[in-house]
Formats: C-alpha cells, structure tokens, sequence
C-alpha cells in the first residue's frame, strides 16, 4: 500500500499517480488530489498526453514523407508534403 503524500489516504499501487511538486521534487499522489491540484482530473489529462503523442507521430511521418518526397520527387513535393505536415499538425491539435 502506498500513501497519498496530499491527503495521506492509503493508495492501492494502481491508483498511485505520480506528480513533481513547485520544487521538483517527486511524490505519489491519489487521483482526487490530482484533479484538485491540476484542475483537471486524470483521465482527461490522460487523453491530452495520448493525443499529443499520437500528434508528435503524425507529424513525425508527414515530415519523413515531405523528405522522402523531397528527395524522390522535387521540390515542389517537398513543399506540398510541408503544407500537408503543418495542415496534421493544426487538425490534431484542434481536436482537443
Ligand atoms: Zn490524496
């Protein structure tokens, strides 16, 4: 059992979040405490952390295939491929 260093309610290890403080420091906190400290709660802080790693791997291959194209077809599919990146990244961050 591990303790919630905010309210000190006993925390089964599943439940066990882990949060850094003002000074960096790291310590285990419950998930109501989570959302009373971050304003939101975990779950929905869970998604914006999936989303924009999944925003990251989107880009990441929009730009691999802008220098693949770049390379392979000209320049003018280069840039296309960096207008097609930039319209990814403004979609999948306005999904949100
Ligand atoms: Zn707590």
């Amino acid at each position: 059992m591990l303790k919630c260093s905010e309210c000190q309610r006993d925390l089964p290890e599943k439940e066990a979040l882990v949060n850094k403080n003002e000074e960096g420091e790291q310590r285990i906190i419950c998930p109501e405490c989570f959302q009373k400290l971050t304003g939101v709660d975990y779950k929905t802080f869970a998604f914006r952390k999936e989303n924009a790693k999944q925003t990251f791997w989107a880009v990441l291959f929009c730009l691999a295939a802008t220098v693949y194209a770049f390379m392979e077809k000209g320049v003018e599919w280069g840039i296309g491929g960096i207008v097609l990146t930039v319209l990814v990244y403004l979609f999948s961050s306005k999904v949100k």
